[in-house]
């Protein structure tokens, strides 16, 4: 499932793609996908110029020259694949249809933006751009981990009070946008903090050093995300996902990476989903 930095990964193979780009044609194969799909979709979209590609949470935003932007969520299994344009030595041609392209965009300049989703726990909204903050989607999200409102102030705020346990803490989007549940255990390990204990009782001190952590986990795997589309590993044309290598992460049995830590990754499930961590060097 994408999370943050894939979704960042994804906005930054399409911006070059996509921006100043004017939509010659949109193919719109089927009504819905999680929920229906905007009224007149294909319509709306097309002869409009892409003005920018931002990302919110996990969400993509094509704000395009009309006055209304487009949101894209990849929901479990969606796909962005670009054709037609150079990629490194590579010139991607466009691939024969497949099962599950619902939506096809051609671009002025040659490229071509599919959106393939097995699964179709995907999403696509159409809206003024004015106003896109109070999308249902969007207007109860907390703060972006990579902005400026999110800072040690902001968090030890809303942590106080809180009884649950920190990693759900961490995963409530009120609090904070678009970590989700890969990062929260590797930002738990790097901090030596345990996912159990109760979000309340973590002192100022040690909840200030979570917020550098959240940046620096996050940066690390845009990082590992803009080097596969440098490296062209992604000669297919899809974006968003690559290879990233964590520290806790899907490791039960593993050996601790933390240097001088003699422990073994464990695996417990709160909340319904796995979590990874150091029982020795996580307190
Ligand atoms: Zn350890």
């Amino acid at each position: 499932m994408p999370e943050l930095p894939e979704v960042e990964t994804v906005r930054r193979g399409l911006a070059p793609a996509m921006e100043g780009r004017t939509i010659l044609s949109a193919a719109v194969n089927r009504p819905d996908l999680r929920w229906p799909l905007p009224e007149r979709m294909a319509e709306r979209l097309t002869g409009r110029r892409v003005e920018r590609l931002r990302r919110r949470s996990k969400y993509l935003l094509l704000d395009l020259d009309g006055g209304e932007t487009l949101l894209v969520h990849l929901g479990m299994s969606g796909r962005m694949l670009v054709s037609g344009v150079q990629l490194g030595a590579f010139h991607n041609e466009h691939p024969a249809p497949q099962k599950h392209d619902h939506v096809v965009l051609d671009l002025d300049g040659g490229a071509r933006v599919t959106f393939n989703d097995a699964r179709r726990f995907g999403a696509m909204d159409l809206m003024p751009t004015e106003g896109v903050e109070a999308h249902w989607l969007l207007k109860d999200l907390g703060p972006e981990p990579l902005g400026n409102a999110f800072d040690e102030t902001y968090l030890a705020a809303r942590l106080r009070g809180r009884r649950t346990p920190l990693k759900s803490a961490l995963l409530d989007q009120k609090l904070i946008a678009g970590l989700g549940n890969i990062y929260v255990c590797e930002v738990l390990h790097r901090t030596g903090i345990r996912p159990t204990r109760r979000a309340d009782r973590l002192s100022a001190a040690r909840a200030a050093t979570l917020v550098p952590a959240i940046r620096t986990v996050l940066e690390e795997a845009i990082e590992a995300g803009g080097s596969s589309l440098r490296d062209h590993r992604q000669a297919d044309g899809e974006l968003g996902y690559f290879q990233h290598a964590f520290r806790v992460y899907d490791r039960e049995g593993a050996p601790c990476p933390t240097p001088g830590c003699d422990g073994t990754i464990a695996r417990i499930v709160q909340s319904g989903r796995s979590t990874f961590f150091c029982p020795r060097c996580q307190r």
